[in-house]
């Protein structure tokens, strides 16, 4: 039996789509769009549909910007002879908020996990391995989540770097085992790098 009208089922069904968002999320949603005036409404959809069109991946680090390079891999203050290895933008954003760490990044955008049918093609790891053909590079940081998928892509990337006698190191497990790297404190996530590990 349809409960609701035609455009309504079809919005919860793409909010619903979304991550984190459950079937009573998304109808609690839906009928919250619906009561807004049209003019916030109209506001919101041009955002979504701005930040999508405007934002693209940095040419260097590959981590979300609307520039082409970003504001880390644009300052020649970092050091750019590190580079640490986060699994997306937001986990990338933790550490800057530390304002601890000063060389850069890559971001991979997932993690390798043959469960889920991602593979080593699916993210951006060819793109890191073209980065460390700079004799520049001295050390990656391996800083992906301690999740069996992050764990995987660790030992992944050691394996593909090791032979270039790059220095490869892993940040410490002061990080909760499966714990996302954007929900955990600043003083756990330095101490994290601190404590890495040659691998
Ligand atoms: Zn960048």
């Amino acid at each position: 039996m349809e409960l609701y009208s035609g455009p309504i089922n079809k919005l919860i069904e793409e909010l619903a789509a979304l991550p984190g968002i459950g079937e009573k999320s998304a109808s609690r949603l839906a009928f919250h769009l619906i009561n807004m005036p049209k003019g916030k409404v109209e506001r919101l959809a041009r955002t979504i549909l701005e930040a999508k069109e405007k934002v693209c991946y940095c040419r260097e680090c590959y981590t979300l910007t609307d520039e082409d390079i970003c504001p880390v891999c644009a300052n020649e203050k970092r050091d750019h002879s590190t580079i640490m290895v986060v699994e997306n933008s937001r986990d990338l954003a933790a550490y800057e908020k530390t304002g601890k760490y000063t060389g850069v990044y890559h971001v991979l955008h997932g993690a390798i996990s043959p469960m889920l049918g991602v593979g080593p093609g699916d993210i951006k790891l060819k793109e890191l391995i073209e980065r460390l053909s700079s004799d520049e590079i001295k050390e990656v940081i391996i800083a992906t989540n301690s999740s069996l998928e992050g764990e995987t892509t660790a030992m992944y990337i050691n394996k593909l770097i090791k032979p270039t006698g790059i220095r490869v190191t892993r940040i410490a497990s002061g990080v909760p085992v499966g714990g996302d790297l954007e929900c955990i404190d600043e003083v756990t996530l330095l101490r994290a790098l601190e404590g890495r590990t040659e691998l």
